[in-house]
C-alpha cells in the first residue's frame, strides 16, 4: 500500500523562494499562481485534495506581505450523516512573514535560505475552518433518529414508494384494504 504515500506531493511544494523579492526593497511585489491538483501533504496531521489560487508577495519594511486566496479541497466527514466527502472551500490569506525574525511583528518569517513555508500558515488557516460544523450538502438529510440509517440513501426509495407517500405521511396498506371493503 505505499504507492498511496508516493504520490504525495512533496510539502516543498508549499516553500516560496522570495530571496529577490527581499533585496528589491520595499514596494517591489510579485503575483504567485499555485496549482497543486493532487494530494500535498500540508503536515503530519493534515493533507489537502488539492489547492490552487494566487498569491501577490509584497516587499515591506519589515518582511514579506502574502496577500490572496486560495482554493482548498480535502477530505472531511459530514457532521449530519457523518459520510466522507470533499469539502471545497475559499481561504482568504493575509499574513506577514517578519525578515528577519521577529517574533512580536508576526510568527511567521522568512528563512535564511530566503524562503518561505507555506505549510504552517496553511496548516492553521484550515484547521480552524474545519472546526466549524459542515455537512456534506446543503440539504443534507442526516442520520434517522430511530434506525441510524442515512437518509439521504432513503430518498430514492421513499420516491418509488410514490402512491402510498401523500403530504409525508404514508396510508398503511391494512387501512387502504379497509377503505376498498367500506366501498
Ligand atoms: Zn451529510
Amino acid at each position: 500500500m505505499g504507492g498511496a504515500r508516493s504520490s504525495y506531493l512533496k510539502r516543498r511544494l508549499l516553500r516560496l523562494q522570495i530571496g529577490f523579492l527581499l533585496s528589491g526593497g520595499p514596494g517591489n511585489s510579485k503575483a504567485v499562481s499555485i496549482c497543486l491538483p493532487q494530494r500535498v501533504q500540508v503536515a503530519n496531521d493534515l493533507d489537502l485534495e488539492s489547492l490552487a489560487g494566487s498569491l501577490v508577495l509584497t516587499r515591506t519594511k519589515e518582511g514579506i506581505l502574502i496577500q490572496g486566496a486560495l482554493q482548498v479541497s480535502l477530505a472531511r466527514e459530514c457532521d449530519r450523516c457523518l459520510e466522507a466527502f470533499d469539502h471545497a472551500f475559499e481561504l482568504s490569506v493575509a499574513e506577514l512573514f517578519a525578515s528577519p525574525s521577529d517574533a512580536n511583528i508576526s510568527v511567521f518569517s522568512v528563512d535564511s535560505n530566503g524562503e518561505i513555508d507555506l505549510a504552517p500558515l496553511l496548516r492553521e488557516e484550515v484547521l480552524i475552518k474545519e472546526s466549524y460544523r459542515t455537512v456534506c450538502r446543503a440539504d443534507c438529510r442526516g442520520l434517522s433518529a430511530e434506525t441510524g440509517i442515512n437518509l439521504n440513501h432513503e430518498e430514492e426509495s421513499l420516491v418509488v414508494a410514490g402512491p402510498h407517500f401523500d403530504g409525508g405521511e404514508a396510508i398503511d396498506p391494512r387501512l387502504a384494504i379497509l377503505q376498498q371493503l367500506l366501498k
